[in-house]
This record gives C-alpha cells, structure tokens and sequence, in this order.
C-alpha cells in the first residue's frame, strides 16, 4: 500500500516516517487509528457490573467480571467455606459494591479500564 507525502505529494518508501523529498514528518496517526475510538470493546459494563454484585455479590461474580480476582475468590470462599452460614456478609459487600459501581464511586476494573454506561 503506497503513502503519499501530504506536503509535496511525492510516494514514500515503505514503513518511512519522513519525506525524502520534502523532509516533511509524516504523520502516521492517520493510517493506524484502528484503536482510538472513544468507546473501548474490551471496557466492562457499569450496570452488568453493579446487577452482578447486588444479585450475586454473595458469589463474587462483579469482582470476577471487573477482573478483582482476590476480592472476588473472598467473598465465594466466605459463601462455600461456611456452607453459606456466612452468605450474609459477602451478599451485604457485594451489594455495597454493586451500589458503589452504579453510582460511579467504582468506576474502574482491575487493568484500570473506566467503566462504561
Ligand atoms: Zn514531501
């Protein structure tokens, strides 16, 4: 695929980031921009997140799906170790955490991602 200088519009030699003719910088922004939309496929629900934690906050599902690993394994084995004697306090953390994420006190997943709506 040939690029051409947006100066003088001479063709520029493959991978090449400056005119040979002009000495122009080129600008490669314009051709590699497949990333920079300003919705990220990989970012994380804000309400799926926050239902999860309100209905299985219990299970760790919302820290699971935000990639909180540790938190999330917390509050399962507090469930499943006390044979869910103690359901209680990871469904009460949960539903914390839920709200908190639904009203944006929570707004980023464990790489640091912003959460969208
Ligand atoms: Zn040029």
């Amino acid at each position: 695929m040939a690029k051409y200088c947006t100066n003088c519009g001479k063709e520029l030699q493959d991978g090449a980031d400056i005119c040979l003719n002009c000495g122009k910088i080129v600008d490669k922004t314009e051709s590699n921009n497949t990333n920079t939309g300003p919705k990220d496929p990989n970012a994380k629900s804000k309400v799926a997140a926050g239902i999860l934690g309100i209905f299985l906050g219990c299970l760790g599902v919302h820290n699971f799906y935000l990639g909180y690993t540790g938190k999330a394994v917390g509050q399962l084995l507090i469930t499943l170790l006390s044979c869910g004697l103690l359901s209680p306090i990871s469904a009460i953390w949960g539903l914390v955490e839920g709200i908190l994420i639904l009203c944006g006190n929570i707004d980023k997943d464990a790489s640091g991602k912003k959460l969208v709506d």
